[in-house]
């Protein structure tokens, strides 16, 4: 009887899983805090997505350094000053209408849907793209819709988007995306080749208004 209860005990403790909250709430004060980020929703939904849930298993130790991992061949989840300056930019309102090419991991796909945003996300590698929507499932964000297809064609039967994140970096912003861009809408994403520039635009009925904000380094955003 003894040992019985010894093994509950043990399983319920879930030896196998450590606490990395307090790490996450680290990699906030010392990565994200002092280089800009102060949207305090931001700051919030960053210090409770659990990033260890969108990495593989072998990396769950690494979840909270300050860059990414790699996620598959062609995949990597971005460093967590990444997300969170790219969502700080998207200026995410409740309600909101996303649209994210490049899900990946399904990490950045899961802090947009945290601040009450209504997620769609399009991933090119079908494996990547059933594992994301487990973790997101797994996670609470079950309401995010996982699509596979092609993100330079966007996903115009949901559109237009209040936001467009990009987070796989094509050679020059995609056109169709452009066009399922709500007006007033931002669309957030690296263009580039071997040079990317994280690029923000703003649309304002017909006239896309453009700015860039640093210089960064995705992964290329392929031709299926
Ligand atoms: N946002 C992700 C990281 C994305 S890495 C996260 O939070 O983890 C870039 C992703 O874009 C990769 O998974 C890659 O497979 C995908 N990708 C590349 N080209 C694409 C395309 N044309 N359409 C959709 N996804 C694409």
């Amino acid at each position: 009887m003894l040992v019985f209860l010894l093994l509950v005990l043990l399983a319920s403790a879930g030896p196998m899983a450590p606490n990395l909250e307090p790490a996450r709430l680290r990699m906030v004060e010392r990565d994200l805090e002092p280089r800009g980020i102060e949207d305090t929703r931001v700051l919030e939904v960053m210090r409770s997505v659990p990033r260890e849930a969108f990495v593989p298993a072998a990396l769950r130790l690494d979840a909270y350094a300050d860059r990414s991992l790699p996620i598959g061949p062609q995949a990597t989840i971005s460093a967590p000053y990444i997300v969170a300056l790219m969502t700080q930019l998207a200026q995410v309102q409740p309600g909101d209408r996303v649209l994210e090419v490049g899900t990946g991991s399904g990490y950045q796909a899961a802090v947009l849907h945290s601040l009450g945003a209504r997620v769609w996300t399009i991933e090119l590698d079908p494996v990547l793209a059933e594992d994301a929507a487990a973790a997101l499932a797994a996670t609470g964000h079950g309401e995010v819709v996982s699509i596979t297809g092609d993100g330079y064609a966007g996903h115009p039967d949901a559109g237009p988007y209040d936001i467009i994140l990009v987070t796989a970096a094509p050679p020059e912003i995609p056109k169709a995306l452009l066009r399922q861009l709500a007006d007033g809408g931002r669309m957030i994403a690296p263009v580039g080749t071997t040079e990317q520039r994280l690029t923000v635009i703003r649309r304002r009925g017909d006239r896309y208004e453009q700015r860039t904000v640093a210089s960064v380094r995705f992964v290329p955003m392929r031709r299926p």
